[in-house]
């Protein structure tokens, strides 16, 4: 067999984190078993589908990395629901309803208030159709069985369709709902694993009857706890976090990935550069069943130490030219974000003009303006250059050491000075040193 998994958006905004997530596990499920992983555009709601939103999502999925081996779209399928439709209804398993919202909602409230549960009450087949109204169209749930099946995250599930009211598939003005599209492309398509969000398990029990009453046997299903800030809701940050957001913030895709592959699993979140360990080892058996907790600042703490791990070839084309394999090497053990690296052309480079010292630290840089000229740039300045300081002023350790990279970095921290200073240019280290 084959595994097919699909992701299934609806253009209708930008994919958030939350989506990327549900995309991400049906992309390393079909990468696992050698599958195929299928780009399915829910746009059926005309209206609100926007070409724009199709052009984003197929640009998130590259840039994460998420290579697809295939795209269809529903607004090119309306012949085939049209042609299942027909067949369902043969078969008696839609049928039309003239209830307006308002009706139903009046029998909704009847029936809570008599403490029964809100199911919508089917009318006798015989029943007469009202003239002039345009009927909308609801599946038929054979009531016979309970809807059982093992899904991959939550185990055994049990629905009892008699509690469930028939779904609406069709509107008045002929519009699909996404439940029976959906089934009719899953089976069309061969999917063999749908891999979503919890917020449809209700749904599945009643596509699994669709899957039947369609002559087919359903899919695996796995249904994935959804995602959830750090204050443990369903915030509005997250559901807007997109990835133009992330890719600005200097977030590496690789980050994301490695984050949102483990987050809510028993499997840790590990800093990896590639997403191969991840796929390996994707089982959805260790989905946990609580939310899974997204937190921006774990994100931001991966993404740093995924950076130090990361190779020049695979950030050099977003590095100014001034920085090297050499370079990278020194400063990437210091980086939060590829685009900090700019801030290093200046201290390896210039221009530079080093903070002022206090006295103590001027006599320390007078010394090593001194030596400095003196110095081989290729054999260990560094050693060489502390070596001269220590040895004309006494000074050592923080006093020796924290002045010179004041002056030769500007900062209080960084890379090892060792590595580091051989990548100065020379004339711009002892100007430095000699300006105070
Ligand atoms: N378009 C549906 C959604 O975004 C797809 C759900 C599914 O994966 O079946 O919720």
């Amino acid at each position: 067999m084959t595994v097919i998994t699909r992701f299934a958006p609806s253009p209708t905004g930008h994919l958030h984190v939350g989506n990327v997530r549900t995309a991400l596990h049906n992309w390393m499920w079909a990468r696992k078993y050698g599958g195929r992983f299928l780009l399915r555009i829910d746009d059926t709601d005309l209206e609100r589908s926007k070409e724009e939103y199709v052009a984003a999502i197929r640009a998130d999925l590259a840039w994460l990395g998420l290579d697809i081996d295939g795209e269809e779209r529903q607004s090119a399928r309306f012949d085939l629901y049209e042609a299942e439709f027909e067949k369902l209804k043969a078969a008696g398993r839609v049928y039309p309803c003239y209830e307006t919202p308002e009706e139903l909602e009046i029998r909704r409230k009847i029936l809570l208030s008599r403490g029964l549960p809100p199911v919508y009450e089917r009318k006798p087949l015989d029943a007469p159709a009202p003239e002039g109204v345009a009927p909308h169209w609801r599946f038929r749930l054979n009531h016979d069985a309970p809807i059982e099946w093992t899904d991959m995250v939550r185990g055994d599930q049990r629905f009892d369709p008699a509690t469930m009211s028939d779904p609406v598939i069709r509107r008045a003005d002929g519009s699909w709902l996404y439940l029976l599209p959906s089934v009719i492309d899953d089976i069309a398509m061969g999917i063999t694993h749908v891999v979503r969000g919890e917020d449809h398990v209700s749904n599945t029990a009643a596509q699994i009857q669709m899957f039947e009453a369609l002559g087919a046997s359903p899919p695996a299903f796995a249904h994935e706890a959804l995602l959830v800030g750090i204050e443990g809701k369903l915030s509005k940050r997250l559901g807007s976090l997109g990835m133009e957001n992330l890719r600005e913030q200097g977030i590496e895709p690789i980050a994301l990935v490695a984050l949102l592959a483990r987050l809510g699993t028993s499997d840790p979140v590990e800093p990896v550069t590639t997403p191969a360990p991840l796929v390996e080892s994707i089982d959805f058996a260790r989905f946990g069943r609580a939310p899974a907790r997204f937190d921006e600042a774990e994100l931001a703490l991966l993404n740093q130490k995924i950076l130090h791990q990361t190779d020049y070839a695979a950030v050099a084309d977003r590095l100014p030219a001034a920085i090297d394999a050499a370079r990278w090497n020194a400063i990437r053990p210091n980086l939060v974000h590829v685009n900090a690296a700019a801030e290093w052309v200046a201290v390896f480079d210039g221009p530079f003009t080093p903070p002022a010292a206090d006295a103590e630290g001027q006599a320390v840089l007078a010394a090593a303006a001194k030596a400095a000229p003196g110095l081989d740039w290729n054999a260990d300045p560094w050693r060489a250059l502390t070596g001269a300081v220590k040895e004309a002023t006494g000074a050592k350790g923080r006093a020796l050491f924290l002045p010179l990279r004041r002056a030769l970095t500007g900062r209080d921290h960084g890379p090892d000075m060792g590595e580091l200073l051989p990548l100065i240019d020379r004339d711009q280290a002892i100007s430095r040193l000699s300006a105070t």
